[in-house]
C-alpha cells in the first residue's frame, strides 16, 4: 500500500486466478486487471502511463484532471 496526496493507492496486477475480476477504468472505460486503484477507483496502467507522460499544454491533461476529481470526490464523500 502506497500513498499519493495522502490518498490510499493500491497497485492491481493480473493474476492467474479468476479471484480478481477485472475493473472498469475510470479513464478509458476499458474492463482491465492491471493498474491502480485510488480510494477504490481504477485506473488501467496504460492510462496511468498516459497519465504521467502528458503534457500539461495537451488539451488530454484536461480530461485527466476530470478523471482525477472523480477519485477526489469518491475519497471526499
Ligand atoms: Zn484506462
Amino acid at each position: 500500500m502506497i500513498e499519493l496526496a495522502g490518498l490510499e493507492v493500491q497497485v492491481v496486477k493480473s493474476s492467474s486466478d479468476n479471484d480478481s475480476p477485472s475493473s472498469e477504468c475510470i479513464v478509458c472505460g476499458r474492463q482491465m486487471n492491471v493498474g491502480l486503484k485510488i480510494c477504490g477507483q481504477f485506473i488501467c496502467s496504460d492510462c496511468e502511463q498516459e497519465i504521467v507522460h502528458t503534457e500539461v499544454s495537451d488539451p488530454r491533461y484536461l480530461y485527466f484532471i476530470q478523471c482525477m476529481k472523480q477519485i477526489w470526490l469518491a475519497a471526499l464523500s
